[in-house]
């Protein structure tokens, strides 16, 4: 692997913090040091917003086709340098080689899908009540946007901001996760081996506190893209009033899983090993209850324990290893405590209930049954390989439970019949529904979630119009 990247991009410029302080990054699977990332100042942080603003005229100006054939070209970088990027997220991120690999191919979708839809921002002529007027509907970036990404998919969550911010022709500043930092920065190599000119993506790194709190008080920032907790999303909310900003928002989740008695259940087993156990159990659109009716639930059961013992865990760069370490001891001692919590409420565990002591941090994965509304496993993000069962009698029940959250980000449902599950789907109280699908995230479809997941809409059309303003003309 070549040097990896560990400065903060300002101006088409490296550079390092001021007063020369940095973060160590750690691979959460060895505890070995990756490298050092500046923490800079807030002075860093203004001329990084300065110079998203003086590089805006050009970019939002600049032929849409243009700005197109840079987009495309950071996506096929993406795509030629694949191995090194993925490495690279395993390497600071933990999850398996193979993983990382399609997470790398999905933010090159996003590049390229995008590429696509910059070409296509059409406005409106609107027919008038006067006959000697004419109303016309112009879409235009909404100027400088910032976004800050989490560490699940350092990439990815990522390159969805920032492709649908370049195609609208907004210029743009990035904080990634303190945990995560380094692929975006190979990210802002690609972008400038693509000949995106200086100042149109920054990248900075430092205390989140204050650079989140210095992105959400300028008044040069005109829209901030945030993919995280939804402590901290709330924060941010609060933080616009100031500035009346724009936000988009996804935040946390709490995916239910319906298995009703007539679905295929070998297809429904498919959907939840993934579903469930993908980075370890840590996406905002991982599984976190399985619903299943009564009637199959031992059946289920039974087969999710099987393909779940033969997952292995261990470090993402060997070969065989199915789930990775878990980010930090922070987020081990995160989950440990709920399976604690389980434990005392009286949840039966079915498999690896040994993590209820796990001190390191590779967790087994666990499935647990007989599990209770009541219960903190039921209300909370778990984000670890744990799969929790409650069963249910009817499909009321079912969407009754299903919607017992304040999330409202994916769901899923398992089921033979069609008309049946577009029944239940339309009552789910989600931005995203998977029929017999749990691979539901793609470039050209809307994620995003309804309730305390957020609001906004990240990839298909539907994502760059949240990078884009509307100014109508009345001409008399
Ligand atoms: P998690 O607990 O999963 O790490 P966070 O919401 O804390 O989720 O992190 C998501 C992103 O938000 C990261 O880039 C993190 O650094 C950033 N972040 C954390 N605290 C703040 C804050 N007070 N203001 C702005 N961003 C923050």
């Amino acid at each position: 692997m070549k040097k990896m990247q560990s400065l903060c991009l300002i101006n088409g410029e490296w550079r390092a913090a001021r007063s020369g302080s940095t973060i160590p990054v750690t691979n959460p699977a060895t505890g070995e040091h990756l490298a050092d990332v500046p923490q800079i100042d807030q002075e860093q942080v203004l001329e990084a917003i300065r110079s998203a603003e003086t590089a805006l005229p050009a970019w939002q100006h600049r032929p849409a086709r243009e700005r197109a054939q840079v987009l495309r070209r950071i996506g096929d970088l993406l795509q030629e340098r694949q191995d090194e990027c993925a490495q690279l997220i395993t390497l600071e991120q933990g999850k398996p080689l193979r993983e990382s690999l399609g997470e790398v191919s999905y933010s090159a979708n996003y590049f390229q899908w995008f590429s696509e839809e910059a070409v296509r921002i059409y406005g409106e002529i609107i027919p008038s009540d006067s006959a000697n007027k004419r109303i016309f509907v112009l879409k235009q970036p909404i100027g400088v946007a910032a976004a800050i990404t989490p560490w699940n998919f350092p990439i990815a969550m990522l390159a969805r901001k920032m492709a649908a911010a370049l195609a609208a022709g907004c210029t743009f500043i990035a904080k990634p996760a303190p945990e995560t930092p380094l692929s975006a920065l190979f990210l802002g190599e690609l972008c400038q081996e693509a000949g995106l000119p200086a100042g149109v993506v920054n990248l900075v790194t430092g205390d989140a506190a204050m650079i989140g709190s210095t992105l959400m008080a300028s008044p040069i920032v005109k829209k901030v893209s945030f993919t995280g907790s939804t402590e901290v999303g709330k924060l941010l909310i609060r933080q616009s009033a100031d500035t009346v900003k724009k936000l988009t928002l996804e935040l946390g989740g709490n995916a239910p899983f319906v298995v009703l008695d007539d679905a295929d259940l070998e297809k429904a087993v498919e959907g939840a090993i993934y579903g469930k156990y993908r980075n370890a159990g840590q996406t905002c659109i991982c599984v976190n209850r399985f619903l299943v009716h009564e009637s199959v639930a031992q059946t289920f059961t039974d087969l999710l324990v099987a393909r779940t013992r033969a997952l292995v865990v261990g470090n993402g760069l060997d070969e065989k290893t199915s789930i990775g370490p878990l980010i930090n001891d922070a987020a081990r001692d995160k989950v440990v405590g709920i399976l604690q919590s389980a434990s005392n409420d009286g949840a039966t565990f079915v498999l690896g209930q040994e993590a209820c002591a796990a001190t390191s941090r590779f967790i087994p994965p666990v499935v647990i049954s007989q599990v209770k509304p009541s219960m903190r496993i039921w209300k909370e993000e778990i984000f670890g390989p744990v799969a929790t069962i409650a069963t249910f009698r009817t499909d009321a029940e079912a969407i009754a439970l299903a919607n017992d959250t304040q999330y409202g980000l994916a769901a899923y449902l398992y089921s033979g019949s069609l008309s049946r599950a577009l029944a239940i789907a339309e009552r789910l109280e989600y931005g995203m529904v998977g029929i017999n699908d749990t691979a539901i995230s793609a470039a050209q479809a809307p994620f995003g979630g309804i309730k305390q997941s957020g609001f906004g809409r990240e990839g298909s059309a539907h994502g760059i119009e949240d990078y884009l303003v509307l100014k109508y003309l009345s001409v008399a």
